[in-house]
Order: structure tokens, then C-alpha cells, then sequence
């Protein structure tokens, strides 16, 4: 074969070998990384400069008429002297590329951070196999890390979502699309939780899907609260407290009977066999009798706990109306505690004059009966407008509470003291509590062991309430 035909073959040979992008010595030529492109400075340096230099030093040195060995040194200092500027050059624009990159992948670096601490991030391939699973994914569907890759991510489902739903999900994934939507999966231990959900398709060249990133927020509290506050949830509420309270006035009225037989009967019992039981049998039926009534007391206490708010028609009550009717009912009481008043104006407002005559009464009386053994009570009932709300405050300088209790005094028979100590059924509060939480207001109690209390609850202010300033102070208050 001639000569010029073998170049052909060859450089034919070269230029298919070039065209093939994917694969050999193109590949390592065309390629994306670092190495390839250092490999597309040299190949200049190294094919185009020694031919190119060699031709120009040749020509030079004929011209001239030069000595070969001056050729050889001129040729040789070129090329050191421009290899070495064209390799500066190269490593100055390769470090600027790197620095580039660098500066990107940190970058990179902060957002992956952030979306991990963010989010609930997974991804999954085509068909939904879960290839990565981020700390907060692990932690909140309780499986661990290892038992999710390569799960298929409807281990998750909860069976809340229709077939339709999931369907609707991978269709519009599958086209290219980012789904977003509220999801409620199914953790490892069974609970249920929802997330606020984007899915984010990844295609490759052909325009077709090959993994899906999943983003995802934790909802679960915000999806409770909605709930909560739902008409459905609102009603079922409604209805569940009704049964209650019929349960417990049923309870309690048909309960009255069989106790009202035992009081009559162990009366009977007293008058007729007196003196003839002997004192073990006499004491027995002085226990039993007042067994009887505490029981009957426990009972009228929950009957009325149950009748609260059955008819509750609303009028302008005037409050300080309201406190000198409970002072004038518990006068004995005062006079004998020694007890102090300090009244403020109270408002003429929206309610029910029962329920709030039961209020008060519940609260004073309380002031009274936990009164410090060494000094007579002192009592203070205030009012003032906060926002929306009047503010009402019974305080007293009392045994005090501690918090720890200062809830649990509010549900029905807790108590913290015993009968002999304290007279009392543990209803009290929780009447007062009903009442409130009826007129759409809150109670509590602020205080500390020894310190006194101060009993507070707020009821929305209606139009129409005023402030009551001329009020007719009760004898007590002096
Ligand atoms: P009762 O007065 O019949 O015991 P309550 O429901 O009115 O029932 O009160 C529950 C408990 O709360 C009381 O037993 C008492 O321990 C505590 N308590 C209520 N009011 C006061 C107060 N002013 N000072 C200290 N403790 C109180």
C-alpha cells in the first residue's frame, strides 16, 4: 500500500476512534473530568508544538545557514521555555476551575445541611425503591436506616389515601412533574403521621424519570389541631359529653333512692334498738349513717355537676350584686373566721345569676375553709378588663397550694386534705371549672405552699356589660 494511502487509513482510522465519544481514547479525551481536560491541554503540548517548533527552527536555521548543534539548543530552550509557560498557564486555569468547583460544592455542601435538618428527604428509584433516607426520615417512620433501602416506599402507606390517590401521585411524577400534597403515612411501630410532601422527578437525557426525590415536613400536630377544631370532631365532642352527663345524672338521681333507704333505715335502727346493740353495734350504725349521708352529699355534688348548664338562660348579672348575696349566706361563717374583705367594682355582665352566685360561693367559701390556722382570713375580689375578657381574682392569704396540684383541683372529688381536716367533697372547683369553661372563659389558681391564693378566671365580655362602680359594700367589708 502506498505511503499516502496508509495516512488516509490512519487518519480515517483516527477520526472514527474520535467520533465514538463514549468509549477509548475519546472518552479520556472528551470527558468531563479534571484528567480529561488536562489530557486536552498536553495533547498539543505534546503532538502539535514539538512538529510546529521543529518546522519553524528548521526554516530559521536554513535561512541563516546555521550550525545543526545551534538548531538543537535554540529548538530545545523553546520548548522548555514555552512548555513550561504554556504548563503555568494551564495550572493557573485548572486551580481557577477547581477553586470554582470548590466554592460550588461547599455551597452545595450548605444546602444539603440544611435540607437534611429541614426536611424528610428520600430517594427512590423508578419504582419506588428507597435508595437514600435522610436522619430525619429514619426518626420519624421509625424503621432504621438499613430497613429502608431498598424497601419499596409503600411499606409506608397508612391506607388513609384511595388506590386513586397513589395513582394520581405517579402519574404526574411519572410525566415529569413535581407533585406536591399531604400525605399520611404509617410509622414502624403502626402510628400514624402526616407529611406536607414534594416529589421531585430527576430525568435523564431520553426525557424519561430515573429517580425521584421526596421532601417532605412533618404535619402531624398541625393536621391534630385542624381536627380538633373540626365541625365533625366538634360534634362528636358535643355528643360524647352529653352522654356523659345523662350517664352521670341518671347515675347519680337513681342512686339517691337506695341511699335514702339506708339513711331511713339505719335511723329506724338507732331509734328502735337503742341502748340495745351494745357499743360495738352502735358505733357500727353511727358509721354506716354517716357513711350515708357523705355518700348522699357525693351524689346531690355530682347530680348538680350533671344539671349544670342544662338551663343556663342568660341575663345582666350584676357581680357585686352577686358577692353581697354569697357574703350575706356565709356571715356566720365570716364572723366566725374573723375574716377581712377587700372589694373592688365588679361588672354588671352577661351570664346566668345561679351559676355565677355558685361560682363565687365556691370560691369565697374555699378562702374561708383553707385559711391559715394563725392569722383570720383576708380576702380580696377584683376585676379588671384584659383584651377581650373580664379578669376576675379571689385572693386570700391561706394554706396556699402547691403547683404541683394546682391542676389536678379543678377535676371532680380530687382533694388534697382529709375530711378531718377539711370539711368537703372535692366538687367545688370543678363546678366552678364547668361554669367557666360554659361561659367560654378560663380558670386557675396562682400560689405557693403557705402563701395564700389567688383563684382567677375570665369570661368574654359581652356587649352590653359595664362596669358597676357604685357598689353597696356588705357589713363584712371592714
Ligand atoms: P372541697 O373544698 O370540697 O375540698 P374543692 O373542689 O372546692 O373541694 O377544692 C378542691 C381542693 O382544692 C381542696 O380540697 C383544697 O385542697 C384545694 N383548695 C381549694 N381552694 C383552696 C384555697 N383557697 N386555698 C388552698 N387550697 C384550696
Amino acid at each position: 500500500m502506498a505511503i499516502h494511502t496508509s495516512i488516509l487509513f490512519a487518519l480515517l482510522a483516527l477520526a472514527l476512534g474520535l467520533a465514538q465519544v463514549e468509549e477509548g481514547v475519546a472518552a479520556l479525551l472528551w470527558g468531563g473530568h479534571i484528567g480529561n481536560r488536562v489530557l486536552r491541554y498536553l495533547v498539543p503540548l505534546l503532538f502539535l508544538a514539538p512538529v510546529v517548533l521543529g518546522k519553524v527552527v528548521l526554516t530559521f536555521m536554513r535561512s541563516r545557514d546555521l550550525h545543526p548543534e545551534f538548531g538543537v539548543a535554540i529548538y530545545t530552550m523553546a520548548f522548555i521555555i514555552g512548555g513550561a509557560v504554556y504548563v503555568l498557564v494551564m495550572v493557573f486555569h485548572l486551580n481557577r476551575i477547581d477553586m470554582e468547583k470548590q466554592a460550588y460544592m461547599t455551597e452545595l455542601g450548605y444546602f444539603k445541611t440544611a435540607l437534611d435538618k429541614a426536611a424528610i428527604v428520600a430517594i427512590t428509584d423508578v419504582n419506588g425503591k428507597i435508595t437514600f433516607a435522610n436522619r430525619n426520615f429514619v426518626e420519624i417512620s421509625g424503621y432504621s436506616r438499613n430497613e429502608l433501602i431498598g424497601q419499596n416506599h409503600r411499606i409506608l402507606k397508612s391506607g388513609l389515601h384511595p388506590p386513586e390517590f397513589y395513582r394520581n401521585i405517579w402519574r404526574t411524577i411519572a410525566r415529569g412533574n413535581v407533585w406536591h400534597g399531604e400525605i399520611c403515612n404509617r410509622a414502624k411501630n403502626g402510628s400514624l403521621y402526616w407529611v406536607a410532601t414534594s416529589l421531585v422527578p430527576f430525568m435523564n437525557e431520553e426525557g424519561k424519570p430515573y429517580q425521584y426525590l421526596a421532601i417532605r415536613q412533618d404535619i402531624t400536630a398541625r393536621k391534630a389541631a385542624e381536627y380538633l377544631l373540626s365541625p365533625q370532631y366538634v360534634r362528636k365532642l358535643e355528643q360524647k359529653n352529653r352522654d356523659l352527663e345523662q350517664f352521670a345524672y341518671v347515675a347519680s338521681h337513681d342512686l339517691q333512692e337506695p341511699l335514702r333507704t339506708i339513711q331511713a333505715y339505719s335511723e329506724v335502727l338507732g331509734r328502735e334498738y337503742a341502748g340495745k346493740m351494745g357499743d360495738f353495734g352502735e358505733k357500727g350504725l353511727e358509721f354506716l349513717a354517716e357513711a350515708a349521708t357523705r355518700m348522699s352529699k357525693l351524689v346531690q355534688g355530682l347530680l348538680d355537676y350533671s344539671r349544670l348548664g342544662r338551663e343556663n338562660p342568660k341575663e345582666m348579672v350584676d357581680c357585686n350584686h352577686v358577692i353581697s348575696e354569697v357574703l350575706e349566706d356565709l356571715e356566720r361563717t365570716i364572723a366566725d373566721s374573723g375574716a377581712t374583705f377587700s372589694l373592688h367594682p365588679l361588672p354588671v355582665a352577661r351570664g346566668n345569676s345561679v351559676e355565677l352566685r355558685v361560682l363565687f360561693q365556691n370560691l369565697i367559701s374555699n378562702a374561708l375553709k383553707f385559711r391559715d390556722p394563725d392569722s383570720p382570713p383576708v380576702i380580696e375580689i377584683d376585676c379588671r378588663e384584659e383584651g377581650e375578657d373580664w379578669y376576675f381574682t379571689v385572693t386570700d392569704n391561706g394554706i396556699g397550694i402547691a403547683p404541683e396540684h394546682q391542676e389536678r383541683i379543678f377535676v371532680i372529688f380530687q382533694r388534697l386534705h382529709n375530711r378531718q381536716k377539711y370539711a368537703g367533697t372535692g366538687i367545688g372547683l370543678a363546678h366552678c371549672k364547668k361554669i367557666v369553661s360554659m361561659m367560654g372563659g378560663e380558670i386557675g389558681v396562682k400560689s405557693e405552699l403557705n402563701q395564700g391564693s389567688t383563684f382567677f378566671f375570665s369570661i368574654p365580655k359581652e356587649p352590653g356589660d359595664v362596669y358597676e362602680q357604685e357598689i353597696e359594700l356588705h357589713p363584712a367589708d371592714r
